[in-house]
């Protein structure tokens, strides 16, 4: 790589002393401990995220300071203090234990982004009880799956959701014991089999003390999705508080004054870690924005609310490249200072883009719902190659390995060479299981190494650049789907005989989910059918994981042993060579 296809870190990029100013010297003095001493004092001992996030804010000053400045297009805006969220926090864990939730039982949360859902979290995990926060643009299917598989207790979720998606499926879950509704227009609800929590809230004590957690027991629950099976729970621990402390210091260069806009939704990890917990355990101001994707308005939030650090995805980044260059003319961002991205490849063009249009290169950083915080990051403290993820974070040790037919890995020392990114285990929220399903979770490590599932190449300097996923889930809008679920719906149509799922590349959300289907017989591909499957597959799954084309062919190819091999039906679909098909059945 030539010098001039690198952006030189320039002081008009660091506005501010960066918390992170010389890598190799931070990295050589990091330790966990030594983070952890952060969350040294808490009312009884142990380690709560929510008290940490809200209620040490409160006692050391910052009780007037606004936490969360939550924006809906056309209403006015809400703010709410850090005591606010402290004593809303504490009524909602008073809710739990009126309903006698309690302690290491799971709590779901279905919403928009509105406040009652970050109240909900953050009251949850006060009560010990363990949150799974769902994506509101998931259908029926996986949402049934998910609190299935994590024995949801407890769902908060708002009336029209519930009416949409849940109300007609509640058989199908019968672990769930609560239902709490919010009114999505304001006031109370009344709606036979929930409870409204509106009016919950209004009678429970602003007071509650603590139910003792140690950095250990578990805090959150997140599923994620691999090629074969059911979603996977990952689970969280309270202690996951040191990594997301560490990265917002490091990674997003979070400082008190800062007034910060993580993009990304609850109803995955990154709208979690960095949309709830690491802004709040910073002090800092965020600013969440329940309206969708719109490239003015976007703007108009980073002008009017003097964002200060923004932290979004490429999908978003590439869509705000395509609406073009005027409306951008319109607007002043002299407060913004630091520009991350996360969730899939950000392309060199968007962060060269950054640079030209918002006068900031674009920090490109990775990690995964199982490492529950960023691991690799371009950071204030070097240069950055676009296209590249950066460098391993202070704590965090990374490789690229070869896995071996034995189960262990060769570490691959010499550069540029592709592997399986791997880190090293021990950070601290390093997810601790897939719930009920231990062998899976034995399957990622071998020795002290985490295997990601990622192909990945390190260069000389050790930036860290990103190939693709070794398995078969798709990336769509920044969004990680399992092939298995999107097949599993669709087979549920009487037409269907066998379905294949594949991510097909797109230029703004990176892949798109195709679908192939073969039909049983009797049925004949139609225009007519393939409408009714798309249909069909948007109702159950909703709109984040249904497939967007549907191709119908004879027969799938299958490998012996029966898999369908998606692995083909991409390299068909792409005019790509097939590889090797000696397993293809009835080929050679
Ligand atoms: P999730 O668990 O849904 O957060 O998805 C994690 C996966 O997203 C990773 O394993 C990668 O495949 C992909 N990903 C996340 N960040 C990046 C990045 N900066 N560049 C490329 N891929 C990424």
């Amino acid at each position: 790589m030539d010098s001039s296809s690198i952006i030189h870190k320039t002081a008009a990029d660091l506005r501010l002393a960066p918390n992170l100013a010389d890598y190799d010297a931070e990295r050589r003095r990091f330790s966990w401990d030594a983070v952890s001493r952060e969350f040294a004092y808490q009312p009884g001992g142990g380690l709560n995220i929510a008290w940490q996030a809200v209620d040490r804010h409160v006692w050391g000053g910052l009780r007037d300071k606004p936490a969360f400045r939550f924006l809906k297009p056309g209403r006015p805006g809400q703010v709410f203090s850090y005591g606010e969220m402290a004593g809303l926090t504490n009524r909602f864990c008073n809710v739990l234990r009126g309903l006698g939730v309690g302690k290491g039982e799971r709590l779901f949360i279905l919403a928009n982004r509105i406040p009652e859902l970050y109240i909900a979290a953050l009251g949850s995990l006060k009560n010990g009880t363990v949150v799974s926060p769902l994506f509101s643009a998931f259908g029926p299917e996986p949402l049934a799956t998910r609190i299935n598989l994590g024995e949801g207790i407890v769902l908060v979720t708002t009336d029209s959701l519930y009416e949409r998606k849940v109300a007609k499926w509640r058989g199908r879950m019968p672990s769930l014991k609560h239902i709490l509704l919010v009114a999505e227009e304001g006031g109370t609800t009344n709606v036979p089999g929930t409870l409204d929590l509106a009016s919950l809230m209004a009678q429970a004590s602003e007071i509650c003390e603590l139910t003792p957690t140690t950095g250990e027991d578990m805090a959150l629950l997140h599923f994620t999705s691999g090629t074969t099976g059911t979603p996977k729970g990952a689970v969280h621990v309270h202690g996951a508080a040191a990594t997301h402390w560490a990265t917002g210091h490091y990674a997003l260069d979070l400082h008190a004054e800062d007034i910060f806009w993580c993009t990304a939704d609850p109803g995955w990890v990154t709208g979690t870690s960095y949309g709830i917990i690491a802004p709040l355990l910073h002090g800092v101001t965020s600013i969440v924005d329940g309206g969708e994707f719109d490239a003015e308005r976007w703007y108009g939030i980073l002008q009017e609310e003097a964002v200060s650090v923004w932290y979004t995805a490429p999908t978003a980044i590439r869509m705000l490249m395509k609406a073009g260059g005027e409306i951008v003319k319109k607007y002043e961002f002299p407060r913004l200072r630091f520009v991350a991205s996360v969730g899939e490849p950000l392309n060199p063009e968007a962060v060269w883009w950054g640079k030209q249009v918002l006068g900031l290169p674009i920090h490109d950083n990775w990690w995964q719902t199982e490492t529950g915080g960023i691991m690799i990051a371009n950071t204030p403290a070097f240069d950055i190659k676009p296209g590249s993820m950066g460098r391993p974070l202070p704590g965090i040790e990374a490789a690229i390995v070869q896995r071996q037919e034995n189960g262990t890995v060769q570490v691959i020392d010499e550069p540029n060479r592709e592997g399986e990114l791997a880190l090293k285990a021990g950070w601290p929220s390093m997810f601790r299981a897939y719930l009920h399903n231990e062998e899976r979770y034995r399957t990622c490590f071998a020795g002290d190494w985490y295997l990601t599932g990622d192909l990945a190449q390190r260069d000389a300097e050790g930036y860290y650049w990103f190939v693709g996923r070794a398995d078969d889930v798709i990336k769509s809008a920044g969004h990680l789907i399992g092939p298995f679920e999107v097949e599993s719906a669709l087979m549920e149509h009487p037409a269907v005989a066998e379905a294949g799922v594949i991510g097909k590349p797109d230029p703004t959300v990176g892949e798109v989910v195709k679908a192939f289907v073969s039909l049983k017989n009797g049925f004949e591909p139609s225009e007519a059918l393939r409408m009714e499957l798309l249909g069909h597959a948007r109702k159950r799954l909703g709109a984040a994981i249904a497939p967007k084309e549907i191709d119908f062919l004879i027969q799938l190819p299958r490998t012996r042993s029966g898999k369908i091999m998606r692995r083909l039906l991409k390299a068909r679909e792409l005019g790509l060579p097939e590889g090797d098909t000696s397993t293809l059945e009835g080929g050679a």
